[in-house]
């Protein structure tokens, strides 16, 4: 799935990088995965669709952008998105605060 022209891979992703797993209505964001510079709507769609186990970015890595904005396209920096309050900068859609219990999954922290 094309999502704002990036490339979203998981299972069932729509174009506001919902998949499986994840879908309510603040399930917008995909998280790019450092060890296949690709992006996944969640850890569970890049083991699902992937054979090597998850490459976390480095704390100094968080000026990368690393996290797609479903609703609008935007590309945060890890440290955008960090300290975002679970809202995108580009166009304030609301993010899942759960995604924090997963942060440790994506990010060294
Ligand atoms: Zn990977
Ligand atoms: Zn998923
Ligand atoms: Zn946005």
């Amino acid at each position: 799935m094309f999502v704002f022209g990036q490339e979203v891979i998981g299972t069932k992703v729509d174009p506001y990088t919902k998949c499986e797993h994840y879908h309510s209505s603040v399930d917008i964001i995909a998280i790019k995965f450092k060890c296949c510079d690709t992006y996944y709507p969640c850890y569970k769609c890049h083991e699902e669709n992937t054979e090597h186990p998850i490459d976390r970015w480095a704390i100094e890595e968080r000026d990368t952008k690393a996290i797609l904005c479903g609703k609008c396209g935007h590309q945060l920096t890890i440290n955008e998105y960090m300290q975002s309050a679970n809202s995108c900068t580009n166009c304030n859609a609301t993010f899942n605060v759960h995604c924090k219990n997963h942060h440790h999954l994506y990010f060294e922290l």
